[in-house]
């Protein structure tokens, strides 16, 4: 399986460096949501879909990327 790259470098794990600020969804309560650059476009993508998250994380090349999906929307 191939794993996953990203364009992180140098980016520590639990850092928020390499985000970017999105206009958050109508359902959330926030005005705009920082994700990972890495992953707005899936994020986007899932938003538009009506998709509700609750956090993601790239993984900055050293975890798993993974991105939480709330079940009771
Ligand atoms: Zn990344």
């Amino acid at each position: 399986m191939k794993k996953y790259k990203c364009n992180c470098e140098n980016i520590p794990i639990g850092s928020y460096d390499n985000q970017v600020a999105l206009q958050a969804p109508i359902w959330s309560q926030k005005n705009r949501i920082s994700v990972d650059s890495c992953l707005s476009p899936e994020i986007r993508y899932l938003w538009l879909c009506g998709v509700r998250t609750t956090g993601c994380c790239c993984g900055h090349n050293q975890l798993e990327p993974i991105s939480g999906l709330n079940q009771n929307p």
